[in-house]
C-alpha cells in the first residue's frame, strides 16, 4: 500500500505544497513544531533515509537546501534546523524547521495550533520564495 506521503505526491491527499521537481516534493508539516515547519521527501518510496542511494540522497539534500533558503526569506529565524526521525511515517523525510533557539526543535511536546488559513498563507509565501 502506498504511504501517506506517496498519496500526497499523487494528489490523493491534500497538502500545503511548497515545491516539487521530478524526484522530490516539499510540503508543510500538518502538525508543525514551529512556523514554516516543512517536510522534504523523495517521490520514490523508501522508508529509511539511510537506505537511499548516495546520489539521490545528495540531490535530496540539495533540494532541501533550496527549500531552506526560501524559508529563511519568509520566516524570521536564526537558522533552519534539520531533523530526521521517521518513527511515524515509513517514507523518508527531512524536517526543515525555522528556529530561533534550540528548544524550537523539540518534538516531544505539544504542537503549534495553526489554522488552515495560516498554513495556506505560509505555504504560499515559501512557495513564492523558492528558487
Ligand atoms: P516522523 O515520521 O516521526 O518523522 O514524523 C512524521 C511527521 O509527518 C510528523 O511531524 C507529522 O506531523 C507529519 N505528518 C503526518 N501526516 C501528515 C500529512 N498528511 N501532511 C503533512 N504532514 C504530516
Amino acid at each position: 500500500m502506498a504511504s501517506i506521503f506517496s498519496r500526497i505526491v499523487a494528489g490523493e491527499i491534500p497538502s500545503y505544497k511548497i515545491a516539487e521537481d521530478e524526484e522530490f516534493f516539499a510540503f508543510l508539516d500538518i502538525n508543525p513544531v514551529a512556523k514554516g515547519h516543512t517536510l522534504v521527501i523523495p517521490k520514490k518510496e523508501i522508508d529509511y533515509i539511510f537506505d537511499i542511494e548516495d546520489p539521490l540522497l545528495g540531490r535530496m539534500m540539495a533540494f532541501a537546501k533550496r527549500v531552506a533558503r526560501a524559508q529563511e526569506e519568509v520566516i524570521p529565524c536564526k537558522r533552519v534546523g534539520l531533523a530526521v526521525m521517521g518513527l511515524e511515517v515509513p517514507h523518508a523525510h527531512i524536517h526543515l524547521i525555522p528556529i530561533q533557539k534550540e528548544s524550537d526543535m523539540y518534538f516531544g511536546g505539544s504542537k503549534m495550533v495553526t489554522s488552515q488559513e495560516e498554513l495556506a498563507e505560509i505555504a504560499a509565501k515559501i512557495r513564492e520564495a523558492f528558487k
